[in-house]
């Protein structure tokens, strides 16, 4: 069972749990993006067991009236088994999600990924529109990223990145990343008519989307975590703007608890707050 102390970040550990939770996140005017907990599995058998699962999920979704998506990520599906175990079970989800009119967002992983993540992409969105890319603006590469999958069906959603990175192919500086954040935004405004996902949780980096959208019109969703400034995001819901909330669940939910506790003192307070009991 999954501690009080973690249910900020962590829906739930079954598929009915991240279910109500979407159903009381649409009550608020926001998108739910549903993410199964799981990473970097060594062998296929765990990478097939989750690709049912996100097909079964996709057909509870396509059951009801949600505002529903899914977000997977690569080594999830067995990209470090092979490639070829990744395309096939990405192919999988994405016939279930074709069969629910669902839609499938793809995680981006650290940038031994990239390739044969944006490979894949590319070879479903031809035939099924209704996907996303995450693309990370610490990388060096985004920009010609940005250029290839402009002419593409399919969504991007573009965050700072969350892996470390080797400073000859990726920004480390905080600031740099920030002013390649919003290089990109603005190449992806430019871009991408089918709209783009601002995947942050920046004021500032909110602020400029805003502006972009003004000059452009591109459509635009704001994607923000479980657990993290829940109350932006129901007044960005509240003003008008697409909100989607990335919520995760599973029993694999120790990692992704420490990782979200330990990325921001704020989180760490809270933590020991809730252990101390005040
Ligand atoms: C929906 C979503 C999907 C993501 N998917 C991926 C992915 O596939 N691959 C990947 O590499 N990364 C992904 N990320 C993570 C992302 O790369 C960043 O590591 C993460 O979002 C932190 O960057 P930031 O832009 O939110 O703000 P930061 O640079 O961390 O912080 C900037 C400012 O934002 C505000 N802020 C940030 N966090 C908080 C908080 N907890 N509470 C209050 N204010 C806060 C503060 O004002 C802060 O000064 C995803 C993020 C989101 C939101």
């Amino acid at each position: 069972m999954i501690p009080p102390i973690a249910r900020r970040f962590v829906a739930g550990e079954s598929a009915a749990s991240v279910m109500d939770h979407a159903r009381r996140l649409n009550d608020d005017g926001i998108g739910a993006i549903l993410n199964l907990l799981g990473e970097h599995y060594d062998g296929r058998e765990a990478a097939d067991e989750d690709a049912r699962t996100y097909c079964t999920l996709l057909d509870e979704i396509g059951k009801t009236d949600l505002d529903a998506c899914i977000s997977v990520k690569p080594s999830q599906l067995g990209l470090d088994v092979g490639e070829g175990v990744f395309r096939e079970n990405l192919e999988r989800i994405v016939e279930a999600a074709a069969a629910n009119d669902g839609f499938v967002w793809m995680d981006m992983e650290d940038h031994t990924t990239t390739d044969a993540t944006l490979d894949a992409f590319e070879a479903q969105v031809g035939t099924y529109p209704k996907m996303g890319l995450c693309l990370q603006a610490n990388l060096k590469r985004t920009p010609s990223d940005i250029e290839r999958l402009a002419g593409l069906p399919g969504k991007v959603r573009l965050v700072k990145g969350a892996y470390e990175e080797p400073p000859d192919i990726a920004y480390t500086d905080k600031a740099r990343i920030d002013e390649a954040y919003r290089e990109n935004l603005e190449l992806a405004f430019r871009a991408f008519d089918a709209g783009i996902a601002v995947g942050s949780h920046d004021p500032a980096m909110l602020d400029y989307a805003a502006g972009l959208h003004e000059v452009h019109d591109t459509p635009y969703e704001v994607q923000m975590l479980m657990g993290v400034r829940e109350d932006a995001q129901r007044e960005l819901a509240a003003d008008g703007i697409t909100v989607y909330q990335y919520a995760p669940y599973g029993d694999r939910w120790l990692s992704y608890f420490y990782r979200r506790v330990m990325e921001r003192k704020e989180n760490a307070l809270f933590a020991l707050r809730a252990v101390l009991g005040r």
